[in-house]
This record gives structure tokens, C-alpha cells and sequence, in this order.
């Protein structure tokens, strides 16, 4: 057997499933120009993904393998390829937004293609009610996800006898139509200049899950306080596979026999398979409301000052100049902020996600996209329109002494910390060098729920 290995968003060695597929070889990685034409030079993932391949091809050799890189269309790569040598198949782990969904499809038609579970706990097609239709609810999901898990999800992938076929795999091969070109491996070759990650994106996955395990036991409680870093700080490794979902699950299991309460934990990864499956099942959603013909009010005054951080509202703009300075946000920050873009200011919930999908480091198009739909109210969540975050009395309770909106907006860093739950005051505010809140809380929320009910007579 000759086998493409198609690596994507399992960049790692450990517990790969492309690894279990024996025979000759050949590992490549595609920088995809669909997806990059659209990133700005100075992207911040492209230095993580980057730092993550020159790892893989360093692990991959010490195994006896490589990793080939391309950067182009994947169907011209592939037909590039398959006009040089032949193979018998690709291989390549699920991916299930609408994007690549068709990407893999186009692929299939040029040679065998076969589809490994490695992203997820389950298969897209695995937690269903018992009619066979999804579930749109996420508690009965992970209740059912529960009684259908078994040892299996989290048995570690056995390693393959593999032979690479040999290949240039000292630059980088850029296809254009039918035309090659090679050029030196590095991120300006594909058009992007290094970004400096914080000492926490530096770190490898195994270094991460070492200091978030003194921080497991409490996660329940702490994870919504955004000062106290209570939280795994792993979505952009399983974003990008650079940790395995089930080496994460065996990594957890192991705190379990220690007495750790590892539920609330396991609970969340399970919402990331929740929200995929979702998207896997109704790929409409990825643009389309599921419920409600709400659009939003269009105002790009609006939008400019949620962007750049200069709403007023203290909670909010912290959060924003947070994902600008780090590409990070706290859960708990994307919450208020998505209900303040989508209740508050009445925009269109799909800028938000835009926004955040240009910036998070994490970026994941179903979990960003079905979050942003259940704070917009329009996604598969029962829950109706009219939930709405009071930006000032969540800052109150999850950020008490300012500590989180002080370290962000340090021109706010001499006031005392009740001031940023206090909409009067600040409202009241004549600092010239921090805005005054762009709406009213309670006036902005009757006008969304108004909205909504005249969207619904009509
Ligand atoms: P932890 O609390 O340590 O959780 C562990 C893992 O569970 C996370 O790494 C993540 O993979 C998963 N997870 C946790 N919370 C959620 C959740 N609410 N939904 C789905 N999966 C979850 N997460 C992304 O990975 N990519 C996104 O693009 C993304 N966009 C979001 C947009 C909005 C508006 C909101 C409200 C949430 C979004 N999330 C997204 C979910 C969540 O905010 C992040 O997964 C979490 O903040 C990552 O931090 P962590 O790894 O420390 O999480």
C-alpha cells in the first residue's frame, strides 16, 4: 500500500491515528491558500501552526518518517502529486465544518480517500436519540454521550510498521495550477512574519496539562472568575491536534483515581464534540440562523467601537483588547461580550463571529459559530431570545476587584473596582482617555427584546 498521510489538525506523533496505518508513506501537511489568502500577514496562528509542524517533522524523524510541505489549492496539490507517483490512498483525520467537508470531498475524487476518527471523543454520528435525529439539547447529548462511552474512546492509537517513501522534504512546495516551485522552509515563504505567543502559547501541550493540574480540582468553581487563570488553557492544542483528545481523556482519567471530581471538566469537552456534531448535521448553521428570522441592525459606528475596544463598558473592552493583545479570551468574557454585541448593540450575530474567528487563536468554526447563535438566541438552544447578560452585574460577580479589567485596560488601573459594575457613574465619566458607555443597559435590552417580538408577529 501506498498512503498519503494527510495531516491537519492532528499535528503531533503521539496517539496519531495516521500513524496506525502501516506500509509506505508519504506525510504531508498543506499550507491551504483558501484559508490563508484570507488571514493578514501578522496572524498570530500561523506562528503556533508553524512552530507545531517544524516539531511534527522533527518527531516524525526520529521515527524513521518526514513531513513534506505544500502550499497551494489541496485538489492541485493532490493532482500535482498524482501526476509525479502513484498512491493507493490519502488518509486524513475528520474535519466536519462545511469548508472542509467539501475540500475532502473534492479530494475523494481524485483518489481513494480514507477518513480516520481522531478530533473528537465521538463520531459525528455516534450520539443520537434514539430515532436516529440529533440532538439539539446539550444536557440529554451528555447524557447520552455518558452511557455510550466506553474504554475505547480513549484507547491510545497502536503505531503502524510505516516505510517513507522518499521525497524533497527539505523546502516547501508551492503548486500553482500545474506549475511547481520549491522554497525555503520558513513562514515567510508562504507570506507571514513571526509572531511573538505568550509564555502560556509557547508552552507544549504536556507542560500545560502539568500546571492545570493543580488547578483541576477547583475548575468546577474557579473557571468563571477570569482573573484566576483557573482554566486548561488547551483549546488552541486541540484546535490544532497538538494534544490528542484521547490522551487528554487518559490524562483525566488518571486525576479521577486520585479523587479529583474530573466531571465538570470532561463536561466541556464534550460540549466541543456537541457543538461539531451540530455542525456536522446542520451546516446551514454556519451562516444561518436555526430559529428566528433575526438579522440585526447594521451599524458600523456601533462595530467600530466594539472592535477596538472603546464601548465604555469596562468588561467588554477588557475582553476585546485581551483577543487583540493575545488572540485569547476568557469563556466567561465571550459570553458577555457576544450578548453585548448581539442584545446590546442588536448586530448581526455573524460580524461578532467573524471577528473573533480573525483574532482567536483558538478558532474552531463550531464552537465559535453555535456560541455566538445561543447568545444571539437563534441557534438550537430552547432557551429564547430574551436571555441577556447586564455586562455590569456579571463584571460584579466574576471580576469583584477589577483585577481582570485593570490588567487589561490599564488606563482604568487607578480607579477603585466597583466603578466598572456602576453604569451610572461611568456614564458620568469625563476621563479623556476612556469612553463613556455607548448604550444604555436596561433601554438597549427593552429595544432588543421589542425587536425580537416584532420579528416574531412577523
Ligand atoms: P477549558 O475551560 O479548560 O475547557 C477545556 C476544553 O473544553 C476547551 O479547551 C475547549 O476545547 C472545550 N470547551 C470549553 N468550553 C467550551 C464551550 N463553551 N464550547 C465548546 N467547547 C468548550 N472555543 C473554541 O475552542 N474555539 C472557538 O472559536 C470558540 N469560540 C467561542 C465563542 C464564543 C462567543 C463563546 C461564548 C465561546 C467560544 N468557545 C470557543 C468556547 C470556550 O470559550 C473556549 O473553548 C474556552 O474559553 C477555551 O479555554 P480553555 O481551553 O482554557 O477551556
Amino acid at each position: 500500500m501506498r498512503r498519503i498521510l494527510w495531516f491537519r489538525r492532528d499535528l503531533r506523533v503521539l496517539d496519531n491515528r495516521l500513524l496506525s496505518q502501516e506500509g509506505n508513506v508519504l506525510p504531508i501537511f498543506i499550507f491551504d491558500t483558501a484559508i490563508l489568502d484570507k488571514l493578514s500577514s501578522n496572524d498570530r496562528r500561523m506562528t503556533f501552526i508553524f512552530n507545531a509542524l517544524i516539531r511534527l517533522k522533527e518527531q516524525l524523524k526520529t521515527r524513521g518518517l518526514d513531513l513534506a510541505l505544500f502550499y497551494g489549492k489541496p485538489t492541485e496539490v493532490f493532482q500535482w502529486l498524482l501526476s509525479k507517483e502513484y498512491f493507493d490512498e490519502v488518509c486524513a483525520s475528520g474535519d466536519y465544518d462545511p469548508y472542509a467537508r467539501e475540500r475532502d470531498r473534492d479530494v475523494s475524487h481524485l483518489l481513494p480517500f480514507t477518513y480516520l476518527h481522531d478530533t473528537y471523543i465521538f463520531r459525528p454520528d455516534e450520539v443520537l436519540k434514539s430515532d436516529a435525529s440529533a440532538y439539539l439539547v446539550f444536557t440529554p447529548y451528555y447524557n447520552r454521550a455518558k452511557s455510550v462511552f466506553r474504554q475505547e474512546h480513549m484507547a491510545e492509537s497502536v503505531v503502524a510498521s510505516q516505510t517513507l517513501i522518499p521525497f524533497a522534504y527539505h523546502v516547501i512546495h508551492r503548486i500553482e495550477g500545474s506549475t511547481h516551485t520549491d522554497r525555503p522552509i520558513s513562514l515567510t515563504s508562504i507570506g507571514f512574519s513571526e509572531q511573538s505567543l505568550t509564555s502560556h502559547q509557547r508552552l507544549l501541550p504536556e507542560e500545560k496539562l502539568n500546571i492545570f493540574a493543580g488547578k483541576l480540582a477547583n475548575y468546577s468553581h474557579d473557571r468563571d472568575f477570569m482573573a484566576l487563570h483557573a482554566t486548561s488553557g488547551l483549546s488552541t492544542d486541540l484546535r490544532f491536534g497538538t494534544l490528542s483528545i484521547r490522551a487528554l481523556l487518559r490524562w483525566l482519567a488518571e486525576q479521577k483515581k486520585s479523587g479529583i471530581d474530573t466531571e465538570p471538566f470532561f463536561r466541556q469537552l464534550v460540549f466541543r464534540d456537541f457543538y461539531a456534531m451540530l455542525l456536522y448535521h446542520f451546516p446551514h448553521l454556519v451562516d444561518q440562523n436555526f430559529r428566528y428570522p433575526f438579522r440585526g441592525i447594521e451599524n458600523n459606528h456601533y462595530f467600530e467601537a466594539f472592535c477596538t475596544a472603546r464601548t465604555g463598558v469596562p468588561i467588554v473592552d477588557a475582553g476585546i483588547r485581551e483577543l487583540l493583545e493575545s488572540g485569547e479570551m476568557h469563556n466567561r468574557v465571550r459570553m458577555i461580550c457576544a450578548s453585548f454585541l448581539t442584545k446590546n448593540l442588536l448586530l448581526p450575530w455573524q460580524w461578532g463571529e467573524r471577528f473573533f474567528a480573525q483574532h482567536l487563536m483558538d478558532y474552531d468554526a463550531s464552537s465559535n459559530i453555535l456560541s455566538w447563535q445561543w447568545s444571539a438566541g437563534t441557534g438550537v438552544d430552547p432557551q429564547p431570545y430574551f436571555r441577556i447578560f447586564n455586562p455590569y452585574t456579571q463584571s460584579a460577580k466574576f471580576d469583584k476587584e477589577g483585577d481582570y479589567i485593570k490588567t487589561r485596560l490599564p488606563e482604568l488601573s487607578n480607579l477603585p473596582s466597583k466603578l466598572f459594575s456602576d453604569e451610572a457613574a461611568l456614564t458620568q465619566n469625563v476621563w479623556e482617555t476612556y469612553p463613556q458607555p455607548i448604550v444604555d443597559h436596561k433601554k438597549s435590552s427593552k429595544q432588543a427584546l421589542d425587536y425580537f417580538k416584532s420579528v416574531l408577529l412577523t
